[in-house]
């Protein structure tokens, strides 16, 4: 048991893998096709954001100093879209939200802080400071200065933020493309009569969609029997990716062909963990690709894809944030007997509280549909109800 590795541990040595072999193939896109891929450029912005003092409010911009010599008439009025005149003095420009304010204008007085007299003249009836209710020039930002890096994963806020700026193509990395298979005899596909002695293949549909969450390209290698040939022809056909993924057979049981054949020609560099579920985890160089090897178990695909694979990926991809954010929780159970490995259970948050879901076997995936995440369970600790503990939220996973 001592030879596990910690979750910690092979996470840093993943990392430092990833970080050494970073995807480098760019590619443009649209911007409104852009969602979910990794920037590959660092952007400046090209404008002041907003380009030109405007109104944040509906109502009327004025010379603070002009407001003592009684009710100003309207002497324009600005809507957004529009390029007013500058301000004449003594008087007033009725404007409304987004309209450029009128050069000598120096506040906005909200319309119902005003009363508008039988002459049409406006007295203001609050007090009223300079700079009140004008968005600034360059107030968001500043052109020249770095707006996006590279390495930002590019969310529909990001996009946002580059559409203001008149941006309509950007480069991203080329979508990695990374081959993915299920081992193992007992497997068949969903669709399939099932045969004595089959279970369907659960791993690979998750796990695709996982991928492709992530931006990845997957090239679908489909379902390899327990036979060492088999499993190497299959390998040795994804030497054009730029990673691996298996599921199962990475134990070291007599039908555990993808760890045999790593073991024998390649080069194992994580193997077992202290993680639960999730041990048999495996990483390994195979020639010129890397192969992670995850376990059979759905939870534990599911649980090692989340907290090794996806930010090894992200971190190959340049992304600098790669580990899952991690919240404190309160335990809404208990935990008394400590365990030898990390274990993460599928926890519910009701109240604000925890609930530990009945089914954590590895061998389930429904409880993690029930889940609002994982709490992390540290090895050799135990917990009392009304203990706080790091929750992973499967929504800040894109789940
Ligand atoms: P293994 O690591 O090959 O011993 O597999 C561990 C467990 O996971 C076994 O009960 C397998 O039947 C099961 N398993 C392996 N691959 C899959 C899969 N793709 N979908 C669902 N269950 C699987
Ligand atoms: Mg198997």
């Amino acid at each position: 048991m001592s030879a596990l590795m910690s979750v910690e541990q092979a996470l840093a040595e993943l990392l430092g893998l990833a970080r050494a072999a970073p995807f480098t193939a760019r590619e443009s896109v649209a911007v409104g096709d852009a969602d979910g891929r990794v920037l590959a450029e660092d952007l400046q912005a090209a404008l002041d954001l907003p380009p030109w003092d405007n109104s944040a409010m509906d109502g009327y911009a004025l010379r603070l100093d002009d407001l003592a010599a009684g009710p100003l008439p309207v002497s324009q009025q600005v809507f957004a879209g529009q390029a007013p005149a500058p301000l004449r003095a003594g008087s007033c420009a009725r404007v409304f939200t987004g309209a450029p304010v009128p050069a000598g204008a120096d506040c906005v007085q909200l319309q119902e802080n005003c009363s508008v007299d039988e002459q049409g003249r406006v007295v203001s009836l609050t007090a009223l400071r300079r700079g009140d209710n004008i968005r600034r020039q360059g107030n968001e930002i500043r052109a020249g200065t770095p707006l996006l890096a590279a390495g930002t994963l590019l969310r529909p806020v990001a996009l946002g933020v580059l559409a203001a700026q008149g941006i309509a193509q950007v480069m991203v990395l080329r979508r990695p493309r990374v081959a993915l298979l299920s081992s193992g005899d007992e497997l068949a596909q969903a669709g399939a009569v099932l045969q004595p002695g089959q279970i369907f293949d659960s791993n690979r549909v998750l796990l695709a969609t996982l991928l492709e969450r992530l931006g990845c390209e997957v090239v679908d290698l489909g379902r390899v029997a327990d036979d060492a040939r088999q499993v190497r022809a299959v390998l040795a056909g994804a030497r054009d990716c730029e990673l691996i993924i298996s599921s199962a057979g990475v134990s070291v049981g007599d039908a555990d062909c993808i760890g045999a054949l790593l073991r024998e020609t390649g080069e194992v560099k994580l193997w077992k963990l202290a993680i639960k579920p999730g041990k048999p985890f495996t990483f390994a160089q195979l020639g010129s690709v890397p192969l992670l090897g995850l376990p059979g178990n759905p939870g534990s695909a599911l649980v090692t894809f989340l907290l090794l694979a996806r930010p090894y990926l992200l971190a190959r991809m340049g992304v600098a944030r790669v580990a899952p954010p991690r919240v404190p929780v309160v335990a809404g159970f208990a935990w008394p007997k400590a365990g030898k490995r990390q274990e993460y259970l599928r926890v519910r948050l009701e109240g604000g509280r925890a609930r530990l879901l009945e089914n954590q076997s590895s061998a389930t995936l429904l409880s993690a549909v029930q889940a609002d995440g994982l709490l992390e369970v540290p090895a050799g600790e135990t917990f009392a109800a009304g203990d706080i503990l790091d929750f992973i939220g499967f929504d800040g996973l894109g789940l």
